[in-house]
C-alpha cells in the first residue's frame, strides 16, 4: 500500500522513506533517506575509527622497520624508531595547525 506525499500528493511505495517525485520525507518517518545510516558519535563508528587506527599503527609498526631492514638493511629497532619518530612528528604537526585554528577562529 504506497503512502501520499504531503508535499507533492504523489504516491510512493511503502518500501521507501522519500517522495519518489519531491524527496521530501515520508511523515512519521526518522531522517527521511530509506538507508540505514550510522550517525559520527554512534559506539560502532568509534570503535571502527578506533581499531582503523590501531590497525594503521601495528602495520606501520610492523611492516616499515621490516622494509627498511630487507631494503636498506637498518636494524629493526632503528626502524621502529624512526616510525615511532614520523608519527610523533605527524601528530606535533597536526596538533599544532588545530592550535593556530582555534586562536583564529577567537
Ligand atoms: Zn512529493
Amino acid at each position: 500500500m504506497p503512502w501520499i506525499c504531503p508535499s507533492c500528493s504523489a504516491e510512493t511505495e511503502l518500501g521507501y522513506n522519500v517522495c519518489s517525485k519531491c524527496q521530501t520525507p515520508r511523515p512519521g518517518s526518522e531522517e527521511g533517506a530509506g538507508d540505514f545510516k550510522l550517525g559520527d558519535d554512534n559506539l560502532i563508528t568509534i570503535a571502527a575509527d578506533f581499531l582503523g587506527h590501531i590497525g594503521i599503527v601495528v602495520v606501520a609498526e610492523l611492516v616499515i622497520p621490516w622494509l627498511l631492514n630487507y631494503l636498506l638493511g637498518i636494524p629493526l629497532l632503528l626502524g621502529v624508531l624512526i616510525v615511532f619518530a614520523f608519527f610523533g612528528a605527524v601528530v606535533f604537526y597536526l596538533s599544532r595547525r588545530d592550535g593556530s585554528k582555534e586562536t583564529n577562529a577567537d
